[in-house]
């Protein structure tokens, strides 16, 4: 989750870039850097590795002057946080220097393509391309917007940017694509500036123009124009932040929910950062305290977990299966404690648990601590109790989540499961490289995919419109999406008071299948995974019986669409990363549900964020 903040006007940039940036702490970072264009027209670049102290130092010994740059805190997703690969870059030309938060999921082949052409990059970052590609298409004779632009359409997967130029001092060119992150653009007296979160400009101005999915934005302290990516201008007004906290960090949404499922793309990159090593197709994971020795003697692995976190755990286990070749089984925390479960130091014990105070799971914890179990935990905050209890704790890095029904806690702990699954089947010797690159190109694509689900919000409203009277639920799912069907019917359960219930869809025709009318919509997980002629065949029974159905389905599968009442796209994805892309649109099913009901989506009755009590 990196930082930006970009500033244009009649005052020193650089003082106002530091003081943005150390606004900006709180997200995290391992470097830091600002490009500020000088008065004499040459890009002045100053970077650190570490922290702001660091930056701070070389900045005051040599301090950039001009009125115009781009600062970026930085947090590693390609090549190591050096000095080198921290932001901003610059072209080979050193003429324009980028900011960019995402990643840029086709870096190897552009890359590939600009050196061929001459292009000499100087890191390891997939940011890199940008400033190079902005410079091949200015040697073309294109102005910086429309190299920017062009830009834009050549990078694959999310992406915040910001690019300045010394042909162009005084010009802040950005544009955001997909959900790798905010970016806001602020009006101030005879200035403007650009930034990936509002703290970073606030005590400047409130008066800000949030970018949306396919924007451009160029700006001059005198103010600013927006264009969508084919270059067609937009009308854009600014609106006024209030002097209030909470509506500040709602980041211009309605809700926290919405705000927080948008987020996803952004801090589940945050979750493979530094884990998921792109370059050498490795996972690292810190916190996990377990030797090698200890994880070739493990015979067995049981995670447990309450609410989502425990469906989280069951989609966990088929990984762990899948990857590492242990034997797992996944438990509900509050049943497991009261059990005698044969555990012991041959076990290794996985709890998830986002607030790591959930009473349930930490008494199922302290009882596989007696027993004997290695025990690692997921959850979002460091120091809680889960992370007392455990050998190991591995941070899920989902951000605060204020929305009390969890969504991206949720991907969040799935997309680390993953990571342990592959970090397992990696030591246990069960991945070939082949397979290993594999997995991990493939989560280089999971923020890119996520982005892409997020959008087109009015086709969530209009069946939200047509299926929110239905008074019950069915969601089906097999295999590794059956414990995702339990998680969609949790969801619409709890923000909008609908019954439903969630069924691995080979149960169906033991019971269930009673239900199905015409009065009880079944939501089919149907991806194109190995049970997909299985799941087509549970929905013709279902159709059959005059149910309707919808179903989420892998892009352009025609065969589906023509059998359905209605059907929501995920992108084509292999079956085992298919949970962190199905989870999304029963999360934008459940949060238009439960607004068009009239529900409060963020604090639903009855409802607590963490569950200390049993
Ligand atoms: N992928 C980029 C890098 O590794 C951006 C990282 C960030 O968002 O901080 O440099």
């Amino acid at each position: 989750m990196c930082g930006i903040i970009a500033y244009t006007g009649s005052k020193a940039a650089a003082p106002i870039l530091m003081d943005g940036l150390s606004r900006l702490e709180y997200r995290g970072y391992d470097s830091a850097g600002v490009a500020v264009i000088g008065s004499s027209g040459e890009v002045a670049i100053r970077k650190a590795a570490g922290k702001m102290p660091q930056l701070a130092d070389v900045v005051s010994n040599n301090r950039p002057g001009g009125y115009s740059g781009i600062g970026h805190t930085r947090w590693a997703t390609h090549g190591a946080p050096t000095y080198e690969n921290a932001h901003p870059h610059t072209d080979c030309r050193d003429e324009v220097a980028v900011v960019h938060n995402g990643i840029v999921e086709n870096f190897v082949e552009l890359r590939e393509e600009l050196r061929s052409r001459g292009h000499v990059f100087s890191s390891y970052t997939d940011s890199e391309c940008i400033p190079h590609l902005i410079e091949s298409y200015m040697a073309e004779g294109l102005p910086l917007e429309e190299a920017v632009r062009r830009t834009a359409h050549r990078i694959e997967g999310a992406h915040a940017v910001v690019a300045v130029s010394r042909l162009n001092p005084g010009k802040l060119v950005a544009f955001r694509l997909g959900n790798a992150g905010g970016l806001v653009v602020g009006y101030g007296a005879d200035e403007m500036f650009i930034a990936s979160d509002l703290p970073a400009i606030l005590p400047h101005t409130r008066r800000v123009v949030y970018l949306v999915d396919g924007e451009t934005v160029s700006a001059t302290r005198a103010g600013a124009s927006y264009r969508l990516l084919d270059g067609s201008p937009v009308d854009k007004s600014s609106v006024h932040v209030p002097y209030d906290p909470v509506l500040a960090t709602k980041g211009g949404y309605r809700h926290f929910m919405l705000k927080e499922i948008n987020d996803q793309p952004e801090v589940v990159t945050d979750a493979m950062r530094r884990r998921a090593l792109f370059d050498t197709n490795e996972v690292v994971l810190e916190g996990l305290s377990l030797s090698d020795r200890d994880i070739a003697d493990i015979r067995r692995v049981v995670l447990i977990g309450m609410g989502s976190s425990l469906h989280a755990a069951m989609v966990g286990r088929f990984w762990i299966e899948a990857l590492a070749r242990i034997q797992a089984e996944a438990d509900n925390a509050s049943e497991f404690r009261y059990r005698d479960p044969v555990i012991d130091r041959h076990t290794l014990v996985v709890s998830v648990c986002q607030s790591g105070e959930t009473a349930d799971t930490l008494a199922a914890m302290e009882l596989a601590a007696r027993k004997g179990a290695k025990q690692v935990t997921l959850c979002n905050y460091e120091g809680t109790q889960a992370t007392r209890i455990a050998d190991g704790s591995v941070m899920v890095r989902a951000g605060l989540e204020v929305g009390v029904a969890g969504s991206k806690t949720f991907t969040c702990s799935l997309t680390t499961l993953y990571l342990l699954a592959i970090y397992l089947g990696l030591k246990r010797g069960t991945l070939t490289p082949e397979r290993r690159a594999e997995l991990i190109r493939e989560l280089m694509r999971l923020p890119g995919m996520l982005s892409a689900l997020l959008d087109g919000s009015e086709s969530y409203e209009n069946l939200a419109r047509r299926y929110a009277a239905y008074p019950s639920f069915l969601f089906l799912g097999r295999g590794i999406q059956f414990p995702m069907a339990m998680e969609g019917a949790l969801k619409l359960k709890e923000v909008s008071y609908v019954h439903a219930e969630g069924y691995a869809a080979g149960e169906m025709k033991h019971g269930p299948i009673a239900l199905i009318d015409d009065g009880m919509p079944v939501v089919a997980l149907a991806p194109r995974d190995a049970l997909y002629q299985k799941m087509v065949g549970n929905i013709n029974e279902v159709r059959a019986r005059g149910g309707k159905v919808i179903a989420i389905a892998t892009e352009g599968d025609q065969q589906i669409e023509d059998s359905v009442d209605d059907v929501i796209f995920i992108p084509a994805a292999s079956g085992l990363i298919t949970p962190m892309l199905t989870a999304v649109p029963m999360q934008l099913l459940a949060y238009h549900v439960g607004v068009r009901l009239g529900c409060d989506v963020d604090q639903p009755r009855n409802l607590a964020k963490s569950v200390t009590v049993e």
